[in-house]
C-alpha cells in the first residue's frame, strides 16, 4: 500500500540510494530527519530526507530519458509518450498550472504530495527545452 510516506521514503529508493539490491534491504525507519536503513549482514546507514526528495527526482528524469513522445497533430497542449520497453503510453496534458498524467505515479503524488511530476511528465518538459515543473512554471510566467 503506497501512502505518504513511503512513496518518499522507499525501501526500493534506499536500495538504489545505497548501491544495492531491494532484497539487501532488511528494513527502514522513519526518523524525523533521516531514514535508518538496515541492510541485512550490514551495519545499518542513516540518509538524510533531502537525500530521498532528490533522488525521488533524480529517477524520475533518469526514467524520463528512454520513453518516446509523440506530439498530437491538433492539439499543442497534448503529448503521447511511450514506454517501449514495457509497451504503455500516457498522454501528457499542458494545463494552466503544470502538466497532467493519468499514470499511477503521478495520481499517487497529486494525492500524497499535492503536486505531482512523473516520469511522463519529465519527457515533456524536456521536450519543451525545461530541466524541471519549476523552471517551466516559472518560464511561463514571464513569457
Ligand atoms: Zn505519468
Amino acid at each position: 500500500m503506497i501512502n505518504a510516506l513511503n512513496l518518499l521514503y522507499s525501501k526500493s529508493s534506499a536500495a538504489r540510494i545505497l548501491g544495492l539490491e531491494y532484497n539487501d534491504i532488511e528494513r527502514i525507519e522513519i526518523w524525523s530527519k533521516v531514514i535508518w536503513v538496515k541492510p541485512f549482514n550490514r551495519k545499518a546507514s542513516m540518509i538524510s530526507k533531502k537525500v530521498f526528495k532528490q533522488h525521488f527526482v533524480d529517477i524520475r528524469k533518469q526514467r524520463s530519458l528512454s520513453l518516446q513522445l509523440t506530439e498530437h497533430l491538433y492539439n499543442s497542449n497534448a503529448f503521447t509518450v511511450r514506454n517501449p520497453r514495457k509497451d504503455t503510453h500516457y498522454t501528457v496534458y499542458l494545463v494552466e498550472d503544470g502538466l497532467e498524467c493519468e499514470c499511477e505515479d503521478y495520481l499517487n503524488q497529486i494525492r500524497f504530495i499535492g503536486k505531482a511530476c512523473c516520469k511522463h511528465c519529465y519527457r515533456v518538459l524536456n521536450h519543451l527545452g525545461h530541466r524541471s515543473l519549476a523552471e517551466y512554471l516559472n518560464d511561463k510566467s514571464i513569457a
